[in-house]
This record gives structure tokens, sequence and C-alpha cells, in this order.
């Protein structure tokens, strides 16, 4: 299909496919806290982390989000001087803490760490605990920021308390205290939720942003749950195989993904193979105008494209089999709504969400209809695709 393309629009395809990070949302060299630039970090025959670009700014909280094995936590590691990067280097307010050749210690480099398990001192107090890492002060020092601390996650009440005489939600909050005590530059949180029971987390989640946002620290997280990201960041960097995929704001790389990729992690993820022709794009559920599709130049008439539709762009209605765009094949209930998963005359396959009563048979004849009042994300096909298969819709991947 790329036979089709001149090679200039080749390569502002790959661009489109592959942004590093989000050039929107560049800002100034002074409100970047921590830099990663071109970091790289293999284990043997394996590349953890692959020339991986990213900065953080000022304030932000950005969680590096991804399937398991994409890097995430060694990139996490790196940040905090626990790895050392074999090539690039890390920039911490604007001062070079690691590269190739030196990796300035965890404990000398100004961050804090809140671990998976929180790893409190059982023995030590919640005050305690939290003044722990407060070296270089005096008694009244210390007593007056444990209270400080104490009052912002909401514990003073427990101050003596022992950390097996608090809830896993207290628990992390003991860990944020004791974390943000000597005033990081930044804080990293490896998978702050998932010891967490899943009522909890979602609590948790909106109580943790709280309490970053108040104590105005800029922050990393972790995690491989999107819900997670898209609820808590400020921005998300969604990586795959080593390298950061596309960073940027929750509704901009929810709304427009850059890559079929990033589409596909973030929700459910329908493919509709359509022609650009003759001012209009042709799908095997109709034909919609260019201006449906986001940024869409004519530099591509002529060409195919693959248009991104979610559950919530989509409607289903049971028709004939003379009428019908496809065949319903799925049927999934989530409580509020179903979603249907219909395969298409072409062998697309896409999801249609419908409120809960609306309960339509597996096998039935269906035509689909657009129902989104936003442009669609769309995709050149793939190069990579084998002859003859390389308009059929990727699987859509559900978290
Ligand atoms: P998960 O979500 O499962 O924690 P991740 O995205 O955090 O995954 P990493 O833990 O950074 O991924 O691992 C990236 C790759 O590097 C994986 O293939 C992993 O097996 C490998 N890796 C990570 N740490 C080591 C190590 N200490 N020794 C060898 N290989 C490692």
């Amino acid at each position: 299909m790329d036979s089709e393309l001149s090679n200039d629009t080749q390569d502002m395809v790959r661009k489109r496919e592959r942004t590093p990070d989000d050039p929107g949302e560049s800002s100034p060299d002074a409100d970047r806290v921590l830099e990663l630039d071109g970091v790289t970090k293999t284990y043997g025959s394996e590349t953890a982390v692959d020339s991986l670009s990213l900065s953080v700014h000022e304030g932000e909280l950005l969680t590096l989000l991804g399937p398991s094995g994409c890097g995430k936590t060694t990139t996490l590691r790196m940040m905090a001087g626990l790895e050392r990067p074999d090539s690039g280097s890390v920039r911490l307010d604007g001062e070079v803490v690691a590269d190739g050749t030196t990796s300035v210690s965890p404990e000398n480099r100004n961050v804090g760490l809140v671990f998976q398990d929180f790893a409190l001192f059982p023995h030590l107090t919640v005050a305690e605990n939290v003044a722990f890492g407060l070296t270089d002060a005096t008694d009244e020092e210390i007593d007056e920021k444990i209270t400080s601390l104490l009052d912002l996650v909401n514990l003073s009440a427990h101050r003596e308390a022992k950390p097996d005489e608090l809830s896993g939600g207290q628990q992390q909050r003991v860990a944020l205290a004791r974390s943000l005590a000597p005033e990081p530059a930044i804080l990293l949180l490896d998978e702050p939720f998932s010891n967490l029971d899943v009522r909890l987390r979602v609590e948790m989640r909106e109580e943790v942003r709280a309490i970053l946002k108040e104590a105005g620290v800029t922050a990393v997280s972790v995690t491989h749950d999107q819900e997670e990201a898209l609820s808590i960041s400020d921005r998300v960097a969604v990586m795959n195989d080593g390298d950061v995929e596309q960073a940027g704001r929750p509704e901009s790389v929810f709304e427009h993904p850059e890559s079929r990729f990033v589409a596909s992690f973030l929700g459910q993820a329908g493919f509709l193979s359509g022609r650009y022709e003759d001012d209009a794009i042709e799908t095997p559920i109709g034909v919609f105008t260019p201006q449906r599709l986001n940024g869409l130049s004519e530099e591509y008439a002529g060409t195919d494209l693959d248009v991104l539709v979610r559950p919530d762009d989509l409607q289903a209605t049971v028709v004939s089999e003379r009428e019908a765009d496809g065949h319903i094949i799925h049927r999934q209930y989530t409580g509020p709504s179903f979603v249907y998963r219909v395969e298409l005359g072409n062998g697309d396959v896409v999801h249609c969400q419908h409120n809960h009563v609306k309960e339509l048979d597996i096998g039935k004849p269906v035509t689909v209809e657009l129902d989104a009042d936003h442009t669609l994300a769309w995709y050149p096909p793939r190069e990579d695709a084998p002859e003859g298969t390389e308009r059929r819709a990727e699987a859509p991947r559900t978290q």
C-alpha cells in the first residue's frame, strides 16, 4: 500500500506513527525538573530501555504506562539512581546525575521513592517513620515537619500508631509523608496502588493525587492500569518496547493516539478499513466526509486509511441479512452497558456500546452506525503487514 505514497509522505507517516514526546506539551528548559536523553539499558541480550527521551515538568504528575515488560520500572529505577544507564543521560534540576560513565547514588540524588509495598519500618511509630530521612534538622524542626505532613496526609490522629495498626490506605499515606519529608526535587512512585484492594485503589488514587498537588511536588508514577493513569495524571507517557510511544495530557493521548499501539492499549479500539477517494472516506459501515477524520490532508487522497472507532462511537441495529453490515459475534455485560463485538463483511472487527437494557442476540445481522461528535483518529495502512492481510483490523486489545 505504501507504494502509493511519495517518499515525503512516507516520512510523514512514520513521524505520525512515532512521536517521542507531545510537541504540544513542550515547556521551557527551566521548567524541566528531570530529563532523560537517549537513555538505554540492557540486561545481557535484553534491551529493557531503548534510547528513551522524556522530560518531567515542574509540579506535574507524569505516569509511565505500558504493558508488562515494556521498561517502565527500569526507567523509574534509572531516574532514582537504582540502575545505571548504558548510554544517554539523566539530568535532575539541570545537573547530569547519570550517563554512560557516572551515576550519582540514590541517597545523593534529591529524589523521593514510594515503593509498591510502602516499605515502612514496622517497629517505628508513624511519626518516627515520617522523620526517618530528616537527618539535618533540629528536634523542633523535625516535630514541626511531622505535624504539617501528618496534617497533609490526614493522619494526625495516628501519630503514635505502629504501621500494623493502620489500614492499607493509611500505610500508603505514611509512606507518602515519609518520602515528602526531605522535600525531594521529584517523587517516584512504583505501582503505588498495586497492593491495595480494588475499591481502596480507586479511593486512594484521588487521595494521593490531591496530596501531591497540595504538596506541589513533581512526581513520576508507574502503572500498567490505563484507567489509573488517565484518571490521576497531568501527563501520561505510553511506553512500548523500551521507548515512549506517545506522551501528553490524558485526554490528548486517549482521543488522539498517534499509533495503533497507543489506540489499542488505551481502551478498546477497532479499526475500520477506509479508502479516501473523491472527497469521501468509504468504510464498511458507510461513507464519511474527510472532515470527520482528525487532521486529514488532501495529500492522502487516493490512499487507504484505517479509522479508529471506540465502543461509544458506534451503535448496532438488528436488520435483515440483506441490509446488514455485519454480525454480532460476542456480547459482554459490564453492568451499566453491553459491549457487542461485531464482525463486518470485510473482516474488520469493531465494538458497539449500548445501554444495559438493549440486549441483542449473538449471531444477529446488524447495521453499525457512527454516533460520535468528535473527529476520529486514523492511520495509514501498516507498513509491515504481510501481503494480502494489511487491511484486516488488528484484534482489539482489552485491559
Ligand atoms: P512490569 O509491568 O511487568 O513490571 P515493566 O514495564 O516495568 O514490567 P521492566 O521491569 O522495566 O518492565 O523490564 C523490562 C525488560 O527488562 C523485561 O523484559 C525484563 O525481563 C527485563 N529486566 C528488567 N530487570 C532485569 C534484570 N535485573 N535482569 C534481567 N532482565 C531484566
